[in-house]
């Protein structure tokens, strides 16, 4: 049976209290699995579940070579018995870098396309030779959001959470997760996403997410671009410096693309009093731990 059925119970703890008497509270679903982690497993969750209902036994999905994405769904499609098929944007690098040979190790097909061709991935063309080559599959779209991740992420926050906090904080790639953290709460409380990109097109693309759950009338959310530090997958000294502190001082890891951003976010618009005295913050730790080591290499071991 399908292992992403188990709910966990994540308690936040509590990180700090500000001067304002600001409450800052990390719901750590990170812990929610050791491979599929953080919001992969809660936007893979369903769509697992209607690959089996559709009577698919090969799930196919996209990604970079340092993929979060491509990580999770080889070990959830392995452990939920389907065959995975990892579409890779760009040429294959030997050795396989720690995410690839991870996610081959449990069992994906890694399948490399020139940047060009990824880029033209949504093509008839391009669908039907991997229909040629692999058969039917189910498709999980890059990044992994569609209706029924959406659906999943709805599922991270709980009545417990949104009854005690005011604002809910969470890293934004595509959006998904966003989109189900605003539907979930369906009006209470203020949501604010941490984009990880320079793009200003996720306001409107978290606007569509949102249409797809019929929730697009929700208006208590907002993303700060204040966070990227030069864009997604790019660093400054004064991110990684925070990384390394916020280990050493809370016994978190934080990881470099999404949940360190978020993070460092949190804490500067605390400081900066962009939340209301009195009030209470969830930060949303997203998982994501695996890219260390492959950032780590690109970079010269700067995160500890
Ligand atoms: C994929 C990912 C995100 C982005 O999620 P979206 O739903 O695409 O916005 C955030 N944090 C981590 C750690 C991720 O791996």
């Amino acid at each position: 049976m399908l292992t992403l059925q188990h709910k966990p119970t994540l308690d936040p703890i509590q990180i700090e209290v500000n001067p304002n008497n600001v409450t800052v509270d990390l719901l750590r679903t990170d812990r929610v699995h050791e491979h599929v982690s953080g919001n992969k497993w809660y936007k893979l969750k369903y769509n697992l579940a209607k690959a089996k209902e559709e009577g698919f036994d090969t799930l196919l999905t996209f990604g970079g070579a340092f993929s979060n994405h491509i990580y999770a769904t080889a070990v959830a499609a392995k452990e939920s018995g389907f065959r995975s098929i990892g579409v890779i944007r760009g040429e294959e690098v030997l050795p396989l870098n720690h995410t690839l040979r991870f996610a081959a190790y449990n069992g994906m097909d890694l399948h490399y396309v020139s940047r060009e061709q990824y880029r033209n991935r949504h093509t008839s063309d391009f669908m039907q030779s991997l229909k040629e080559r692999y058969g039917d599959f189910y498709l999980v779209p890059e990044g992994g959001t569609n209706q029924s991740a959406i659906r999943g992420a709805e599922e991270i926050l709980d009545e417990k959470h949104i009854k005690k906090y005011d604002y809910f904080v969470c890293a934004v790639g595509t959006g998904g997760t966003l989109a189900g953290i605003i539907s979930k709460l369906n009006g209470r409380g203020e949501v604010i996403g941490v984009s990880s990109l320079k793009g200003d097109f996720l306001q409107k693309d978290v606007k569509n997410w949102l249409k797809l759950v019929k929730k697009e009338h929700l208006t208590n959310w907002s993303i700060t671009y204040n966070y990227h530090f030069g864009g997604y997958a790019k660093h400054k000294r004064e991110l990684i410096a925070f990384i390394n502190n916020f280990k050493i001082d809370q016994g978190i890891v934080l990881d470099p693309i999404y949940t360190g951003k978020m993070m460092y976010g949190v804490m500067d618009m605390a400081a900066n009093e962009r939340f209301k005295p009195d009030s209470k913050v969830l930060a949303i730790h997203t998982g994501g731990l695996q890219g260390i080591e492959g950032f780590n290499k690109r970079f010269g071991g700067l995160i500890r």
